[in-house]
Formats: structure tokens, sequence, C-alpha cells
């Protein structure tokens, strides 16, 4: 691969998912000059479609590839001398990590992670890596306490296998930083909604199944809270931690977004013009944190960022995305099957998934 000298490269692990392809998007739109290399082993939650609109960039790469393989990702770094290296590559659905178990989330979300630091320590270029992480190792907080928010002094209390998994490479991150002054950075951001997200997510799979006329399951009494943020948002926070985070530090994205999956549930159903007999309650899943809350006062401190999108208009534009995509979601079916066969298996029914 030819190498500009005055462009930044830009690694990307794990592109091909939601948040990644978004990323992708918008650091090529933004910054001309970049190169981008997507790394990506395109497990069921990948998907080449999401970005095809970019295919043939001459500044976007790929390679599939896993990043549990400490030789394919020493020699992608060897090739591309990335200046700076974003990790989303991860096993990301928690009911996956409760009922199918949690192996390949130690593998990816642990080893791959140990694999990254230790190309990135490696590296005579890499300015800085970016570790992107999940509010969720912090555990839970309680209903009763509206005023109590993650920071970035919150200790980590992991409650399910997904966010141990993405706590121990968090750990990771420091102990690099610490011991060998490796140049990373680590996120811990909220809900994600938007566009291009795997339909076992909750907001991606209620259009999924308001879209094949099914009712929306919530599971226990639908009372749990979640903070949402638009991935744009989040994909500014990301740009923002690459270029100017300090090394070492920890960094909590959040847009002050709390809502119930009940509170979701309706206004989804509102925006399909359905009433509330096309909801039904299933038994809550093990472990089911009950509030995630996140205080961001650092990052835009620190870093000047600030929320840019509207909780209204985001997320009515996410949900005419999925609207309008109809064929995204049936392409994703035909490659993967059933999108979230844990709540049916959950509720005994017979699935197919692959
Ligand atoms: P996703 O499941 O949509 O995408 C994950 C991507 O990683 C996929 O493209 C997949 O093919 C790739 N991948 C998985 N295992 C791999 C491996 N071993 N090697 C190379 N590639 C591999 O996930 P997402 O929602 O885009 O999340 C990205 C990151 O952001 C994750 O680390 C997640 O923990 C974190 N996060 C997500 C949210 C959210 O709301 N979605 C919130 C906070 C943090």
């Amino acid at each position: 691969m030819k190498k500009d000298k005055l462009a930044a490269r830009l690694l990307v692990f794990g592109g091909s998912g939601f948040i990644g392809s978004n990323f992708i998007r918008f650091i090529l739109s933004k910054h001309r000059d970049w190169r981008v290399f997507n790394f990506d082993k395109l497990t069921y939650s990948g998907n080449k479609e999401n970005l095809k609109d970019i295919e043939k960039n001459p500044r976007y790469f790929f390679k599939k590839g896993d990043i549990c393989d400490r030789q394919s990702v020493d020699a992608v770094f060897k090739s591309f001398d990335p200046h700076y290296i974003i990790n989303f590559a991860a096993e990301t659905h928690v009911d996956k990590s409760i009922h199918v178990g949690a192996l390949e989330f130690v593998h990816t979300n642990v080893e791959g992670v140990f694999n990254i630091l230790e190309a990135v320590k490696n590296s005579a270029t890499a300015r800085k890596f970016a570790q992107v992480s999940t509010d969720e190792v912090y555990g839970e907080l309680p209903l009763d306490k509206p005023d109590e928010k993650f920071t970035e002094n919150t200790s980590f209390h992991p409650n399910i296998p997904y966010s141990a998994t993405k706590a121990a490479g968090d750990l990771l991150c420091g102990a690099y930083f610490n011991t060998w002054k490796v140049p990373v950075v680590v996120t811990h951001c909220s809900n994600n909604y938007g566009p291009y997200q795997y339909p076992e997510k909750l907001i991606p799979f209620f259009c999924a199944r308001m879209l094949e006329n099914k009712k929306l399951p919530l599971y226990g009494n639908g009372r749990n809270i979640r903070d949402w943020i638009y991935v744009l948002d989040h994909c500014r926070a990301l740009e923002l931690c690459l270029l100017k985070g300090r090394s070492g530090e920890t960094y909590n994205i959040g847009a002050d977004n709390e809502l119930t999956n009940l509170e979701i549930a309706k206004m989804i159903l509102n925006h399909f013009k359905r009433d509330e007999s096309w909801m039904e309650f299933v038994e809550d899943r093990p472990g089911h944190d009950k509030r995630y809350a996140i205080d961001s006062s650092k990052i835009q401190r620190e870093l000047g960022w600030r929320t840019r999108y509207s909780f209204q208009g985001a997320f009515k534009l996410t949900l005419d995305w999925y609207i309008n995509n109809k064929e995204w979601i049936e392409k994703v079916r035909r490659r993967t099957g059933v999108f979230n066969p844990h709540i049916d298996l959950w509720k005994g029914h017979k699935i197919n998934n692959k």
C-alpha cells in the first residue's frame, strides 16, 4: 500500500459493525486526507453492506481478520503503520453472553485487546489507541437515587459476562499505560442508537418486529433505565479522544437521556401508529441491570465535547432509517437467521437460528 507521508492513517478494528461503520463514514467525510484501514472478522453482527457506499473510496481499505490472531494483528500494523488505532471489535450482545456462553467474549474482548495493546506497544508510528468500552463495566445504579451517575472514578462492578470481559480489556489498557506508557485512552459510553445496528439490540429489534407485525417483548416490568446517545455524537467524542485525549485516561460519554425500556417501546409503538396491545411482558433475564446513567462532565470540560443531536430528532431519524431500509434488515436476516433467539429461547419457543 502506498503511504502518503502527510496523511494520517487510522486503523479501525471492528469497523463493519454498528458504531464502527458510522465512525468510518464520519471520519472519511470529515478528514479528507485520512486513510482508514478496517480490520474486521465479519461475525454475525459485522456486515460489509454497512459500508457499501464507501467500498470504492481510494482512502478506504478492508481486510477480513480476527483480533484474536496475533500474527494477523501484527501484520496489519506492519503494512499500514497506523498513527491512530481504535477498537470496536467485540462480542457485544449481553443476552448471548448469558444464554449461549461467554467463551467467545473472553477471547475477543480480552485476548483480542491484549493483541492490539502488544502491537501498539511495538509500533513506531502509533500516536493514540482508543479502546471503545461501555458504561456496563460499572454495574448498575439504583432506581431510587436518580441523581447518582457513573463517573470515571466509579469502581468497576460488572454484573454479566459481557461487561466482565469488557472490564478486563479496559484494565489491561490501564496496565499497559502504567507499565509501558502505551498511548491508550479508554471510553465508557452509554447505549447508542442510530442506523446500521444489528437487529438483536432493543431499538432495531423492535423496529424489525413492528415491520413484521409482531408484538414487542419487554423484559420484566420494562422499568429498567438506559441512558441513550445518538451514534454520531458518540463518534465525535471518539474522534476527540483520539486527537486530544490524554493517554492513560478514561472518558465517560453520555447524553443525559435516561429512559425506561417501556418508554422506548411506547415511543416506537407511537411512531408505527400501534396501540399498547402490541407490547407484551416476558420473563426478565438474569442479572438485568436496573439503571445506567453517565456523567460526561470530564470529556466536556477537558476535550470540549458537546452533543449536537436532540433525542426527539435523532430518534425519529433512526426509526425512519429502519423503516426505509427494510431491505437491509431482510438481507441481514437472510445472512444470520433469527435476530434475537434469546428472547424466543427464554420464552421456550422453538427457534431455527444458526
Ligand atoms: P457490533 O456488534 O455491531 O460490532 C462489532 C464488530 O466487531 C462487528 O463488525 C464484528 O464483525 C467485529 N468483531 C467481533 N469479533 C471480532 C474479532 N475477534 N476480530 C475482529 N472483528 C471482530 O458492536 P457495536 O454496537 O458497534 O459496538 C462496538 C463497540 O462499542 C463494542 O466494543 C461495544 O462494547 C462498545 N459499545 C457499544 C455500545 C452500544 O450501544 N452499541 C455502547 C457502548 C459501548
